[in-house]
């Protein structure tokens, strides 16, 4: 396995408690848009801890880009990581394949889960292929949503946002539910793209079997 070290570039909060990185991009260093590297920090004890973060830039650009939320209760390397500046290192590792897009679908995401769908998203705008796609983000609160401008601006009427502690006349409020999905389901979905933690994902999947998905339409990451 081949180790890059890589070098902050700009960091900035995208929520509360999420940061963008962009970092430098080791040459050859080639990923499909979806994909994921286990990251850890170039600093004497956390050079070993490795954890899975997934690129959200295209993958044509030199740079690149990782979207992370902080988790400070498990002291672990999401919190050390928000502490780093520009010209501190990260240590990548292999590329691997989480989520990619095959065809126009319904993608679920709930809170970091949004991450692999990134740069698909990017993807698909700039190969003008987005149209027909629809995007449902369950999130906490109106402040953990990830890009949501970004996100409004690639979906319009297509992004459908649902709280589940918060009540808001622009947003859905509950979780995401069997009726909530018949209802916002796109005719045209084929796909059916699912990121969130395990037990959304769980309960989702379990919802669109109801609903008569099959299996093999279902693309399905976790957190
Ligand atoms: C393929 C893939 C891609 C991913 N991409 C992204 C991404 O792009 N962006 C993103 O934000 N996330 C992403 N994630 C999730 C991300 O990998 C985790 O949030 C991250 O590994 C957490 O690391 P951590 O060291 O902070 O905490 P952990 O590794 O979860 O925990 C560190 C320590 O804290 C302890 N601990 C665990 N839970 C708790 C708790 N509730 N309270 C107290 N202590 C606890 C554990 O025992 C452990 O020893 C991805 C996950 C996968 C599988």
């Amino acid at each position: 396995m081949k180790k890059h070290n890589v070098k902050i570039l700009e960091s900035f909060f995208v929520t509360h408690d999420v940061k963008s990185f962009i970092v430098e991009r080791p040459e050859d260093y080639m990923f499909e848009p979806g994909q994921a590297t286990e990251v850890s920090i170039n600093k004497n004890g956390w050079k070993e801890e490795k954890r899975p973060f997934t690129f959200t830039n295209l993958p044509e650009d030199n740079f690149l880009q990782f979207i992370i939320k902080s988790y400070p209760e498990h002291k672990g390397v999401t919190k050390e990581i928000h502490t780093l500046n520009v010209g501190d290192e990260l240590i990548l590792h292999d590329v691997f394949g989480t989520i990619t897009y095959q065809r126009k679908g319904l993608f679920i995401a709930g809170g970091a889960g949004i991450t692999p769908f990134i740069s698909i998203f990017r993807n698909l705008k700039k190969t003008d292929r987005l149209i027909g796609n629809r995007l449902i983000f369950a999130n906490k609160t109106k402040e953990d949503i990830i890009l949501q401008k970004e996100l409004g601006g690639l979906f319009g009427n297509d992004f459908i946002n649902i709280l589940s502690e918060e009540n808001h006349d622009d947003f859905q409020h509950g979780t995401v539910t069997k009726d909530f999905l018949k209802k916002n389901m796109n005719e045209r979905a084929e796909n059916f793209y699912v990121c969130g933690p395990e037990p959304m994902n769980e309960a989702v999947i379990e919802q669109l079997t109801d609903l008569g998905i099959t299996q093999k339409s279902i693309i399905k990451e976790g957190l």
